[in-house]
C-alpha cells in the first residue's frame, strides 16, 4: 500500500485510540436474541435495534427459506432492469397498505432510502430545513442535494418557523426530522410540525426508523401516533430495527413512488433486496397486524427497565420511546462502563463522538420485547455494580 497514505490511516487511528473514539468490532456468534454469544460467552443483549424479537422469529426464518427455494439467493439484477420480483410488488403493497399510504417504494437499507430519496425530490432553488439531531443518513442526503439546508435547534419550533419565514423565496421547502431520535429516544412533534409546514406551505419528510414497528398502533410509525400520517408527505420506514430484517421505504403518494423509481440514484444503480428479505418482511408484518400484544410488551419492558435504571440513580436522559440512553458524558469512562458490563455479562455498546457530541457520551441500551423480567433484573445488577465502582452512582 502507498505509504503516505498507510501513515495517514495509522496516525488517524491513533488519534481516535487517544480520544477514546476508537470502538472495536464485536464478533457475534448466535442469533440476534435477548442474549447473544460472543467471545464464547454468552451475554444479556441490551444493544441491537431488534425491538420486537422478530429478527430470529421461526415464522420470519420459514418465509425466508421458503423464498429461497422458489427464488433463489439473489435478486440478480437492479430492480429497473430485471431484478424486480413479484416478492418486491407484495412488500411494496404491504406495507402501503399496513402504513395507510397510497403507495411504497422499498429500499435496500434506510440509509439509501433517505440518502438516495432527498437528493432526488431537491433542486438548487429549493430550501431543505433539517433537525440538527437528525440521523446521518439524513445529513448525507441532504449533502448530496444540490438545495442548501438549513440545521433548525431540536425540536426547536420557534427556530423551525425563522428557518421557514428565511426561505420564502425558496421553490418547495422541505422539513426534515427523525420521528424518534435515535441516541436520545426522545421524539419529534409532528403535530406542530405539520401545522408550522402548513402554515408556510412546506413539505414534511420523517424518517421513521426507530419509529416503525414502534409507536402508533402495531408500530404504524410515529406519523399515526400524532394522528397527522395524511399531513405528512413523506414517510421514511426502515426494515432493518423492529421489522427485524434490513431494507428501508418511502411511503406516500403514487407519484413520489414513481419519479424515485425512475430517479433515485440507490434504486437506479444499486441491485434489489433478494427474495429471502423481501418474504421475511412480509411475514414481519403480517405478525405485526396479527399480534395486538407485541407492541404493548415492548413498551412495557421499556417501562421496566427504565424504572430500574432510574431507582439505581441512573440518568437516562430525555427518551420518550424505549430506547435508553445511560448518560456518563465523558468519553473514557463511558468506554469503562461498557468493558465493566462486558465482564459482567451485559452487552451494551458506548455511543460516542461522532455519533453523538463530545461530552454526551453515554452507553445506550435497548429493551426489547424479547427480555424477560430476569433478563432485565441480572442485567440492573451489573449496572448496579459497575456504576458504583467508576463513581456514575
Ligand atoms: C438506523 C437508521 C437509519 C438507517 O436504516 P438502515 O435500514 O439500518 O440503513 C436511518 N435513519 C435513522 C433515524 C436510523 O436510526
Amino acid at each position: 500500500m502507498n505509504a503516505t497514505l498507510q501513515n495517514l490511516l495509522q496516525e488517524q487511528l491513533n488519534l481516535l485510540r487517544e480520544q477514546h473514539l476508537y470502538k472495536p468490532l464485536l464478533t457475534v456468534e448466535s442469533a440476534p436474541g435477548a442474549r447473544v454469544r460472543v467471545g464464547g460467552r454468552e451475554l444479556i443483549n441490551l444493544s441491537s435495534n431488534n425491538y420486537l424479537g422478530l429478527a430470529n422469529d421461526d415464522r420470519l426464518k420459514a418465509a425466508a427459506i421458503r423464498a429461497v427455494q422458489e427464488y433463489g439467493a439473489g435478486a440478480g439484477a437492479v430492480r429497473p432492469i430485471i431484478g424486480n420480483l413479484a416478492l418486491h410488488d407484495e412488500l411494496e403493497r404491504t406495507l402501503a397498505e399496513f402504513k395507510g399510504t397510497e403507495a411504497v417504494l422499498v429500499f435496500t437499507s434506510g440509509f439509501t432510502a433517505n440518502a438516495g430519496t432527498i437528493p432526488t425530490i431537491t433542486d438548487a432553488d429549493d430550501v431543505i430545513l433539517s433537525d440538527e439531531l437528525n440521523h446521518a443518513s439524513i445529513i448525507d442526503g441532504c449533502r448530496l442535494s444540490k438545495a442548501p439546508t438549513v440545521r433548525y435547534k431540536h425540536k426547536d419550533m420557534d427556530s423551525l418557523e425563522d428557518a421557514l419565514k428565511a426561505a420564502s423565496g425558496a421553490k418547495t421547502r422541505l422539513v426534515i426530522t427523525d420521528g424518534v431520535f435515535s441516541m436520545d429516544g426522545d421524539v419529534a412533534p409532528l403535530d406542530q410540525i405539520c401545522a408550522l409546514a402548513e402554515r408556510y406551505d412546506a413539505a414534511v419528510m420523517v424518517d421513521d426508523a426507530h419509529g416503525s414497528g414502534v409507536m402508533g398502533k402495531n408500530g404504524r410509525g410515529t406519523a399515526y401516533h400524532f394522528g397527522v400520517k395524511d399531513r405528512v408527505d413523506i414517510q421514511l420506514g426502515t426494515l432493518s430495527k423492529a421489522v427485524g430484517v434490513v431494507g428501508g421505504y418511502i411511503a406516500g403518494s403514487g407519484a413520489l413512488k414513481e419519479f424515485l423509481s425512475q430517479r433515485a440514484r440507490p434504486f437506479l444503480f444499486s441491485t434489489g433486496s433478494p427474495a429471502a428479505v423481501a418474504a421475511a418482511c412480509i411475514e414481519a408484518i403480517r405478525v405485526m397486524r396479527a399480534d395486538e400484544a407485541l407492541t404493548p410488551r415492548l413498551w412495557e419492558n421499556a417501562r421496566y427497565w427504565q424504572a430500574g435504571l432510574q431507582k439505581l440513580g441512573f440518568d437516562t436522559g430525555v427518551t420518550e420511546t424505549p430506547i435508553t440512553p445511560v448518560m456518563v458524558g465523558d468519553e473514557a469512562r463511558t468506554q469503562a462502563l461498557q468493558k465493566g458490563l462486558l465482564e459482567e455479562g451485559v452487552l451494551a455498546l458506548a455511543v460516542v463522538f461522532p455519533t453523538v457530541a463530545r461530552g454526551k457520551a453515554r452507553v445506550r441500551t435497548m429493551p426489547t420485547a424479547a427480555h424477560t423480567r430476569a433478563d432485565f433484573d441480572e442485567a440492573l445488577g451489573a449496572f448496579e455494580r459497575v456504576g458504583k465502582r467508576l463513581g456514575i452512582l
